[in-house]
C-alpha cells in the first residue's frame, strides 16, 4: 500500500501551480490540485489575459480616430462596455475550461476547494477531509493589497475591474506601477477622466528612468492627471454615490469610482504554514531555497507566493524546474537574469536587463544609445507621440547588458531582442545586423 494518497499535492490552481502539476504527471507521479476559486489563476481568470484584451479594445479609440488620416470614413463610433466586458469575460470561462481539461487529460486530480496545510505530508480540504502527499507545492499566488484608510472600502481592484456595469465617468487609480499605468491608459482610451495618485514622487519605480519619464509625458499629453506623495488620507461616500477621496499635499477630488493598485501581497493568510513549520518573511512571502524547497522539506512553492519576481512566465518556469527536479530526475534552476517584462500602457513599454542607473552603480563605466523617434504611422496620424529606445553597454566589452524601450509594440519587439542580451551579444553585433526597412524595430540597429 502506498504511504501516501498523493505523490504531489498542490494548492492553488494558476500558471505555477498548473505547469507543476502537469509536468509532475507526466513524469508519472499520482497528482492532485485544490484550487478555491478558478483554474487558471491571476493571469488567466484576472489578470495578464483578460487585461490585455482590454488593451485591444481601448486601442481602438485611436485607431478609429487615425484611421480618418488614412483615408477612411469612419463615422462617429460608440463604445459598448458591456460587449466588450462580456466578450472578455467569455474567453476567460474558455480558458478556464482549456485549462481543467489539460489537467484532467494529465490525470491530475483536479479539487475545487480551499485547501491548507495540516502537516509536513498533510492537506485539510474545505470539506472536512484531510488527504497525505509525499510532496506539497504552495502555488496560492498573490492578492491585492489595499491600503487600511477610512472608507478603503468603497475602492475596487484590478479584479472588480473586469466585471464594472459601466465605465465610470471620473476614476482615481492609487498606484503608479503596472497595474495603475496599465488601467490609467485603459479607462482614459474609454472615455473616463483619469486621475493618477502615488505616495512617492515616481512611476514604474525600477524601470529606466528615460522611459518612465516618456509615459509620463505622454500620457499627461493623453489627459491623464498625476498627483504625486499623495497619501490617502480616507474615502467619503456621498449621497449620489460618488467617492471623494482626501490625501496629504493635494485638494480632496471627488469621482465615481477609486481603483487600488498598490501592489500585491502573497496568499499565505490562514494556510497553515505554521503547522509545518514553513516560514515566511515579513511581506508573508514563503521563503524558499534556489530549489523553491521551503523551510519543511517535503513543502515547495512557487510563483507569487514566493515574492521573487511576480510574472506569469517566471512562475511556470519555477513550476516547470520544481516538477523536473522532484519527479523528472533533471535538477534544474530558474535562472533570473535578464528577464525580460513589460507594460502595456498606452504606448506600452518594455525592458531586459539593468537600467541606466543600477548599470552605472553595478559596472562604473557604461555607454548608453538611444533612439528617440516619431513611428512612421504617428506621423502620417499627426499623433505628437515620440518612441524612444535605449540600449546600455559594458563600456569596455561593448556587452549590451540593458535594453528598454518605448512606443508603438515595444513589448513585441523587445521579446525577439531580449534573445541577443540573453545571449550576451554586443553593440557591435548589433550594429552588423541590417536595418529592416521601414519598421520600428530598426532603431535597434541604428542606435547612437
Ligand atoms: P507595483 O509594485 O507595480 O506598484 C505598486 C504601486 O503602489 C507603486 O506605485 C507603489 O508606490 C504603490 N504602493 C505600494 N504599496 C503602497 C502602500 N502601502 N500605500 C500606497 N501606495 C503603495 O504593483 P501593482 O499592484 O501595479 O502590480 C503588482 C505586480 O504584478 C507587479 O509588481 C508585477 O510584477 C505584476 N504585474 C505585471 C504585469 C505585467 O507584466 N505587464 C501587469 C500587472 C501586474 P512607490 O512608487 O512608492 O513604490
Amino acid at each position: 500500500m502506498p504511504q501516501y494518497d498523493y505523490d504531489l499535492f498542490v494548492i492553488g490552481g494558476g500558471s505555477g501551480g498548473v505547469r507543476a502539476s502537469r509536468v509532475a504527471a507526466a513524469h508519472g507521479a499520482t497528482v492532485a490540485i485544490a484550487e478555491e476559486y478558478r483554474v487558471g489563476g491571476t493571469c488567466v481568470i484576472r489578470g495578464c489575459v483578460p487585461k490585455k484584451l482590454l488593451v485591444y479594445g481601448a486601442h481602438f479609440a485611436e485607431d478609429l480616430h487615425d484611421a480618418r488620416r488614412f483615408g477612411w470614413n469612419v463615422p462617429d463610433c460608440d463604445f459598448d462596455w458591456s460587449v466588450l466586458r462580456d466578450n472578455v469575460l467569455g474567453e476567460v470561462d474558455r480558458l478556464n475550461k482549456a485549462y481543467t481539461e489539460t489537467l484532467e487529460s494529465h490525470d491530475v486530480e483536479v479539487i475545487l476547494e480551499r485547501a491548507t496545510i495540516a502537516g509536513p505530508h498533510e492537506v485539510t480540504l474545505a470539506s472536512g477531509r484531510t488527504v497525505t502527499a509525499k510532496f506539497i507545492l504552495i502555488a496560492t499566488g498573490a492578492t491585492p493589497h489595499v491600503p487600511s484608510c477610512p472608507g478603503h472600502e468603497h475602492g475596487i481592484t484590478s479584479n472588480e475591474a473586469f466585471h464594472l456595469d459601466a465605465i465610470p465617468k471620473r476614476i482615481l487609480i492609487a498606484g503608479a506601477g503596472y497595474i495603475a499605468n496599465e488601467f490609467a491608459g485603459i479607462f482614459n482610451e474609454f472615455g473616463a477622466k483619469v486621475t493618477l495618485i502615488n505616495r512617492s514622487d515616481v512611476i514604474l519605480r525600477g524601470y529606466d528612468h528615460s522611459i518612465r519619464d516618456r509615459l509620463l509625458q505622454i500620457s499627461t499629453m493623453k489627459g491623464i492627471e498625476f498627483r504625486f506623495n499623495a497619501d490617502f488620507r480616507g474615502i467619503t461616500k456621498n449621497e449620489d454615490g460618488s467617492l471623494t477621496v482626501e490625501m496629504t499635499g493635494h485638494d480632496p477630488i471627488t469621482v465615481d469610482c477609486v481603483m487600488f493598485a498598490t501592489g500585491r501581497v502573497p496568499n499565505t493568510g490562514d494556510l497553515g504554514l505554521e503547522n509545518a513549520g514553513v516560514e515566511w518573511d515579513a511581506k508573508g512571502a514563503i521563503v524558499v531555497d534556489d530549489d523553491s524547497r521551503s523551510t519543511c522539506p517535503s513543502i515547495y512553492a512557487v510563483g507569487d507566493v514566493t515574492n521573487r519576481m511576480q510574472l506569469t512566465p517566471v512562475a511556470i518556469r519555477e513550476g516547470q524546474a520544481f516538477a523536473d527536479t522532484v519527479f523528472g530526475n533533471k535538477p534544474t534552476r530558474v535562472d533570473y537574469e535578464n528577464v525580460p517584462s513589460a507594460v502595456f500602457s498606452h504606448p506600452p513599454m518594455a525592458g531586459v536587463g539593468m537600467t541606466e542607473s543600477r548599470a552605472r552603480e553595478t559596472i562604473g563605466s557604461i555607454a548608453v544609445y538611444t533612439s528617440d523617434f516619431r513611428a512612421m504611422k504617428n506621423v502620417l496620424a499627426g499623433r505628437n507621440e515620440r518612441a524612444l529606445y535605449k540600449m546600455i553597454c559594458d563600456a569596455e566589452t561593448g556587452r549590451v547588458v540593458g535594453l528598454h524601450m518605448i512606443g508603438p509594440d515595444a513589448p513585441e519587439i523587445l521579446q525577439a531582442a531580449a534573445v541577443a542580451v540573453k545571449a550576451g551579444l554586443t553593440k557591435d553585433a548589433f550594429d552588423q545586423t541590417v536595418a529592416l526597412h521601414p519598421s520600428m524595430a530598426e532603431e535597434l540597429v541604428l542606435m547612437k
